[in-house]
């Protein structure tokens, strides 16, 4: 008798952009194999997989890139919900959709901190000019006004320093064409954080080490794990507010929280229920990469471990790649090009440094300052 190999487990995957194209190159040692479907012919990851160009809420491009997949997925919180739910009819869709409802609306997404008892900065509904002014003096000053969808990398907010008309009326005349807006107090945080967990078919979860990110312009510059200065109680905080919002959801695979950091307590900023800008350096710096144990959740397998291996630093390049021989030219570097057009405020690539220790971690990360100044400054 002729053994004959198992048909590849095939996983659809919503969006197509350098998260996608991480989760299939994960996928590649696991003997799985990822379909995308982007509106771009162009997507960065078709460089892993065959890619459906159209639409992420189009029926029928829906419909092709799961025909015949084990599951589908998505590596983008803007996929809209109703595709999710279209497909949900034909196969397993991992996370559920409902992660999507919230991830999509600030305001849903508090709303939802706020029942679990997750610490959330104070915020109020804005529908109209009177509500801004009515939710300014609920809220006080600096705040910031954004819109409750839609908005992504700093975009569609506004900061409100002070209670004057004109202020109110020029953010109004910004963002007020919105479909609604929140306006959120301003967390006088002391870093940010961001926490990692994977839940797997079974409802076995698990947190990768916190990391602390640093933002510039609402875009992630700089992700260093293990964070610093991180103690039993704040990991611990950590791990209880994500493992409060994958059981809310039953949720399968990995879900990113955004968190500030204020003397030791934590607030949750937002959700996304995919894998994560924040979780790069896993691929290197982690015991498992943060793509491996979605591609693992999703597939209904056991998880891997989220240990740290080593100290990790990742940068972002945004607009353009670095000088790629200076990069590689690094103890510990490891450059991640994802073949994008270079544009002002894209994110291209990323570089992780990884070191044995957080001494020699500062001295290889003083060796990629000068490459790449716009992040590291
Ligand atoms: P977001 O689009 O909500 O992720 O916001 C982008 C960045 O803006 C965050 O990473 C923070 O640096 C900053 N930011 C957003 N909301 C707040 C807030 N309520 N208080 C302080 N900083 C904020």
């Amino acid at each position: 008798m002729t053994a004959v190999a198992p048909d590849p487990p095939v996983v659809a995957v919503l969006g197509g952009g350098q998260l996608g194209r991480m989760l299939g190159l994960a996928g590649v040692p696991l003997g799985v194999r990822c379909r995308f479907l982007d509106p771009g012919a162009g997507a960065p990851a078709a460089a892993l997989g065959p890619l459906v160009v159209g639409p992420l809420g189009d029926e029928a491009a829906l419909a092709q890139v799961a025909a015949g997949a084990t599951v589908a997925t998505y590596e983008w919180e803007g996929v809209p919900a109703a595709g999710a739910r279209f497909l949900e009819a034909r196969l397993p869709v991992r996370p559920g959709p409902a992660a999507l409802d919230v991830a999509q609306d600030r305001l849903a997404e508090k709303d939802l901190f706020r029942r679990l008892g997750i610490g959330v900065a104070d915020y109020v509904a804005v529908d109209d000019r009177r509500g801004l002014s009515a939710g300014l003096e609920a809220v006080g000053v600096p705040s910031i006004l954004k819109t409750r969808r839609g908005g992504y990398d700093g975009k569609g907010q506004v900061v409100l320093r002070d209670r004057h008309d004109a202020t109110l009326d020029a953010a109004w005349g910004e963002l007020g064409a919105a479909d609604g807006l929140i306006l959120e107090a301003m967390v006088p945080f002391d870093r940010e954080l961001s926490v990692l967990a994977v839940r797997g078919l079974d409802g076995e979860t698990a947190c990768y080490p916190l990391v602390e990110n640093v933002h510039r312009e609402g875009i992630l510059r700089v992700s260093r794990a293990p964070a610093p200065r991180v103690d039993h109680a704040l990991a611990k905080q950590a791990a209880a507010l994500a493992g409060k919002l994958l059981d809310e959801f039953g949720y399968v695979g990995v879900l990113a929280v955004e968190l500030f950091d204020v003397a030791g307590m934590l607030f949750a900023n937002e959700i996304a229920p995919r894998v994560h800008n924040s979780g790069h350096w896993t691929i290197e710096g982690a015991e498992t990469s943060q793509f491996e144990n979605h591609l693992r959740a999703v597939l209904g397998w056991p998880l891997g471990s989220t240990a740290a291996r080593d100290h990790s630093v990742m940068v972002n390049c945004i607009g353009e790649m670095p000088d790629r021989e200076a990069v590689l030219a690094i103890p510990g570097a490891h450059l991640h090009d994802y073949g994008k057009e270079p544009r002002p405020n894209r994110k291209v690539g990323h570089v992780t440094i990884t070191a044995p220790s957080s001494e020699e971690l500062a001295s290889r990360l003083d060796m990629l300052r000068p490459v790449i100044p716009s992040a590291l400054g």
